[in-house]
């Protein structure tokens, strides 16, 4: 280990110049042979992380191009750069030229992957729960072994391979999220990867502009599949759309699959879900036998969440005492249906992100947490991104929706706000209010609320590019 700059940085040193070189299939140009046995030490795309001793992989984005960054990379101690411009390749370190640097680092994380010695690698997809599944189960494995885990949200064809990259020797574990905006990603992904262990959480209108429908994600989502070893389990959910897509991909490949959900014929089952002041409590199938979970998260959603999580327990075949616990604990990611008591006011910050499908399971743990004591409700809703031709419709429903969950008031942010409100407009009536308004106003709002002193439950949530993870903060310094 080494610290440099105040960052604790392990050093790896276990490949050579010319193992990369082998790796990605390309010749040490003959000035550099010399260099062969040289050791490098961490991949890095970022030329502001290079440090000494590190290959530099210029990868060209769209709004990049990663060769402009050559000198800096190796001013900071590049011994190595990987390229795919050979206008770039006469520097004074070795340049190793390939057709395609984003091909290149999963390649290289590929290869580090199967250089491991991991007892279980488990992928996640899906189009939600992905991160939440992956946070839990890295809790549950962190109580087995030491555990790598893909840090926040990095799960795309940069993201996949810098996390499978920071495998090292002392890993017994891994839990790789992946996501996708097209066909083909997740199957690449799975295959730099090869998980022991596939999870789908469900498939929903997420990212519909580069999907197309709902077969399109169900097919998408299935790819994770694709790169499962041959005696893997694939987890799969029975209530979703596509499961039995999934299955027959399964059993079709002679893969096992394993399956969680309310369906009867789910090998973890879950069945009355309730929601508490603490969160929520069902009951859950494992290993022949109904089990009590109580959980500090909020929303049917989580029981299925917890349910993907069991069920990778059930395929390591660990005892129900290994887990509950960590069920107990488990308070989720930061924005995720997160529950705040700010005086009489309850905030429900789920402010990450949304699509449809989790502003619906949003929205049932606004009514489920408010009707027991009957507190007035306000969703404040930021749009929802992504939806392409089916956007208008998809905010108009969830405005009706609002209403039949007897939601008393509704503010809606950005560009389909007036949806929202036209949706809840449709059905309310009585004492009821729908507006749009920006960030700055729902603060205000919020601010009045709290200083009224009623019980109000409020939802936050949006897309990402809403933004409305600025309302609780925004709030809490008003106060
Ligand atoms: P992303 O695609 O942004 O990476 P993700 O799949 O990682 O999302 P999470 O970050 O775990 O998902 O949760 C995102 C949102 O989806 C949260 O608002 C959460 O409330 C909701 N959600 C989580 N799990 C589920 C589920 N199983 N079904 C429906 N909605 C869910
Ligand atoms: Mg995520």
């Amino acid at each position: 280990m080494t610290t440099d700059k105040g960052r604790t940085v392990m050093r790896f040193g276990r490949w050579t110049l010319g193992q990369l070189a082998e790796w990605l299939n390309v010749i040490l140009p003959t000035k550099w042979q010399a260099q062969a046995d040289l050791a490098v030490a961490q991949m890095v795309t970022d030329s502001r992380a290079v440090m000494p001793g590190d290959v530099y992989i210029a990868i060209e984005g769209t709004r990049f191009d990663g060769h402009r960054f050559i000198a800096q990379a190796i001013e900071q101690g590049a011994v190595a750069c990987i390229i795919s411009n050979k206008n770039y390749a006469k520097q004074t370190v070795p340049c190793l030229l390939v057709s395609d640097t984003t091909r290149a680092l999963g390649r290289l994380g590929q290869a580090h992957r199967q250089a491991a010695q991991l007892e279980c690698l488990v992928a996640v997809t899906g189009s939600n729960g992905k991160t939440t599944v992956k946070e839990l189960l890295a809790a549950l494995f962190a109580t087995k072994g030491p555990t790598l885990a893909t840090q926040g949200n990095l799960n795309n064809q940069f993201g996949v391979p810098r996390t499978l990259l920071r495998l090292r020797d002392e890993h017994r574990y891994a839990v790789i999220e992946m996501g996708a905006n097209h066909q083909g990603e997740i199957d690449c992904l799975t295959r730099l990867a090869e998980p022991d262990i596939a999870i789908i959480t469900l498939a929903a209108p997420a990212h519909l502009e580069g999907f197309g429908s709902l077969d399109g994600i169900i097919t998408a989502k299935g790819e994770i599949m694709h790169g499962l070893k041959p005696d893997g389990v694939g987890i799969i959910n029975t209530d979703s759309p596509g499961f039995s897509h999934w299955f027959g991909k399964l059993t079709r490949s002679g893969r096992k699959a394993m399956s969680f959900g309310q369906a009867a014929q789910a090998d973890i089952r879950i069945r009355n879900v309730s929601t508490t002041k603490q969160g929520i409590q069902f009951e859950l199938y494992y290993q022949q036998a109904w089990r009590t979970v109580t959980s500090p998260l909020l929303g049917v959603h989580n029981a299925y969440n917890l349910a993907a999580g069991a069920a990778v327990a059930q395929v390591l075949n660990w005892d129900w005492d290994d887990i509950a616990p960590v069920f107990a604990k488990f308070t989720g990611t930061d924005g995720r249906l997160q529950i705040f008591q700010l005086g009489q006011l309850t905030l429900i910050d789920d402010s990450y992100n949304a699509n449809p499908s989790s502003m619906a399971a949003g929205l049932d743990s606004l009514h489920a947490l408010a009707s027991p004591d009957n507190k007035p409700m306000l969703a404040c809703l930021g749009s929802m991104a992504e939806l392409g031709s089916t956007a208008a419709e998809a905010h108009y429903q969830i405005g009706r929706q609002a209403v039949k969950l007897g939601v008393r008031q509704l503010w809606a942010q950005g560009g389909n706000a007036d949806d929202y409100v036209a949706g809840f407009k449709s059905l309310a009536s009585g004492k009821t209010l729908a507006q749009a308004a920006e960030h700055a106003a729902m603060i205000e709002h919020l601010f009045t609320l709290y200083q009224t002193g009623e019980p109000w439950v409020v939802l936050i949530k949006g897309s990402r590019s809403a933004a409305m993870d600025q309302l609780r903060p925004g709030l809490t310094q008003r106060i």
